[in-house]
């Protein structure tokens, strides 16, 4: 009986969450967005991402001194070294978020950032390729 109340219960309760990924909405949405904008639907505010989140890499190239550690650490082969440049490139849809390489880098080149909207078609995109 208690399942049944519960369900019943629920039925009836505004959603908890947003529709997702809003950043990266398809055509279908768009009436929803435009139901946001004119004030005829509320959004729900995103609530903070916790200390220490692993998100979206950061890379400060000018800062790296092309030591490759963070190459030979990553289990998921997501950093790649540019041996002219004495730089790295990292595939961010490659990347498990294990903070590894963050860990390792000697000159604090590294940083795991708060950004998890991360979602698109193209793996290769320029914001999921650091270099
Ligand atoms: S966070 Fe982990 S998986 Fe991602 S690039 Fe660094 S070592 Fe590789
Ligand atoms: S560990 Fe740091 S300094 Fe070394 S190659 Fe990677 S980013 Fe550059």
């Amino acid at each position: 009986m208690g399942v049944v109340r519960t369900i019943l219960k629920q039925l009836f309760l505004k959603p908890a969450t947003n529709k997702f990924p809003a950043k990266y909405a398809p055509a279908s949405t768009i009436q929803f967005l435009d139901k946001v904008t004119k004030g005829e639907l509320k959004l729900i505010p995103p609530i903070p991402v916790p200390p220490k989140f692993r998100g979206k890499i950061a890379y400060d190239r000018d800062k790296c001194s092309g030591c490759k550690l963070c190459v030979k650490i990553c289990p998921t082969r997501a950093v790649e070294f540019l041996p002219e440049e004495k730089k790295v490139k990292i595939f961010i849809s490659r990347c498990c978020f294990c903070a590894q390489c963050v860990d390792i880098c000697p000159v604090d080149a590294l940083a795991m950032t708060d950004e998890f909207l991360l979602s698109t078609y193209d793996k290769y995109a320029d914001e999921l390729v650091l270099k």
